[in-house]
């Protein structure tokens, strides 16, 4: 059976790259060897990790002045690594969830931290709204998308200072102004790649205002200078995103690729908004991710939770269970996932809903 893949990460990879990425684990660019035992600083991936830089900046039309860096250990290794580099005296952060927690934990142990706005009050179900953010920070840091909870912060936000952002599970999904932030960091295994490799994108002149000594694995000045080959990067990982990039680009960009995602959530968020028996958890429309749709059964139907699970599974639909501090039901609407993957989740939901 066609198999309907909503997880919220890893997740769903487009046909394209799944099987450029088989191709390359048995025949690397003709190399006769596996992408899996060739050296990192072989001709051929030197090309893969060049190709890949320059279509990052590319497709996120990237100033001059910034850096683009394939790092290992997660967006999670970012939560420190940001605050280390870049944390002078006094940074703001905005709470939104329980990525947003993690990093803030991070940023405190390493200078004061100012937490201008929180949606805790309401288990992150919305985003905060006007909120100041001082102007003498070091640096304004937020979660674009909460992967958890289904909300998104779809604009870059005017603030007086510059920004850093966790585009983890929507980067490539919307144009950004890049110049508006000193750091963009995103993990690969929510819309890029398998899991493995971060994306960094950072203004080199950001860098080197700390006095602290940063141990050189964590130095952003070290993978830069090196070219993101300081040590051996995740090779697979960086070779796969390489794949999605090139198709991303073939898709028309970043502006094609968020007309589609656009037309996926608004017709899911049409099928909920319009159903007796679920309720989405985002209610201010503004604030509901086009990434991660969260919803779950009215009271009266709550105990149907489970066996909608079950019976969505006979449709072949995979990773629609919600994140345990949510519940109910989470669907990851990824780049690559297609629109056929939202109507069969719709018909399911339709048809359960008939006989209940
Ligand atoms: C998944 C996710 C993370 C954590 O990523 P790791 O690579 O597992 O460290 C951080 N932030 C956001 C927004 C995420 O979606």
């Amino acid at each position: 059976m066609k198999k309907h893949n909503f997880y919220a990460g890893p997740s769903i990879l487009s046909q394209y790259t799944i099987k450029n990425t088989a191709d390359a684990i048995l025949d690397f660019a003709g190399t006769g060897l596996s992408i899996l035992e060739v050296s990192h600083r072989s001709k051929e991936f030197q090309a893969v990790i060049d190709e890949a830089s320059a279509l990052v900046k590319e497709l996120l039309e990237v100033p001059e002045g910034y850096s683009v860096l394939w790092l290992g250990g997660g967006a999670s290794m970012q939560f420190c690594m940001v605050p280390y580099n870049l944390l002078v005296k006094k940074a703001a952060y905005l709470e939104t969830g329980t990525w947003a927690v993690n990093a803030i934990k991070e940023a405190r142990l390493f200078g004061e931290v100012d937490v201008v706005a929180s949606s805790k009050d309401a288990n992150f179900t919305y985003i905060p709204k006007n909120y100041v953010v001082p102007a003498d920070v070091d640096y304004f840091h937020y979660t674009s998308n909460n992967t958890i909870y289904g909300t998104e912060i779809r604009k870059d936000p005017d603030v007086p200072v510059r920004m850093v952002c966790d585009m983890s599970s929507d980067i490539f999904s919307r144009p950004i102004d890049v110049s508006k932030y000193d750091l963009i960091y995103a993990g690969a295994q929510k819309n890029l790649a398998p899991a493995g490799v971060t994306i960094v994108i950072v203004k080199d002149d950001a860098l080197g205002k700390v006095d602290r000594q940063i141990p050189t694995m964590l130095d952003y000045r070290t993978h830069i200078n090196k070219g993101s080959m300081f040590n051996t990067p995740p090779v697979l990982p960086i070779y796969s995103a390489l794949m999605t990039l090139r198709h991303y680009k073939e898709l028309g960009g970043v502006a094609a690729l968020e007309k589609r995602d656009l037309e996926k959530a608004a017709k899911l968020y049409d099928a909920i908004d319009g159903s007796r028996m679920f309720v989405g958890t985002v209610t201010d429309v503004a604030d509901r991710s086009i990434m991660n749709v969260c919803f779950v059964m009215r009271p009266e139907y709550k105990e149907l939770e489970k066996s909608f699970v079950d019976f969505a599974a006979t449709k072949g639909i995979v990773g629609i269970k919600g994140h345990r501090s949510v519940g109910g039901f989470r669907a990851s609407l990824y780049n690559a996932l297609p629109m056929e993957s939202v109507d069969v989740l719709i018909n399911a939901m339709d048809e359960f809903q008939a006989k209940h």
